[in-house]
């Protein structure tokens, strides 16, 4: 889990839009504009493009 407070202010650093935590992928955040998981370490998102999944 993601701390809500600090999910509040993450955005995708593909499009801008807002991540959400899925139940689909636990430790990952997604961006539902254009369906990027991004994966988190150890309670921290790492939003890095190139770290990205696809996740249609
Ligand atoms: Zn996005």
């Amino acid at each position: 889990m993601v701390a809500t407070s600090l999910l509040a202010i993450l955005v995708c650093p593909a499009c801008r839009h807002t991540l959400s935590e899925v139940a689909q992928f636990p430790n990952e955040l997604v961006c539902a504009s254009c369906a990027l998981g991004f994966p988190v370490v150890e309670g921290i998102p790492v939003l890095l493009l190139d770290q990205a999944q696809a996740r249609s």
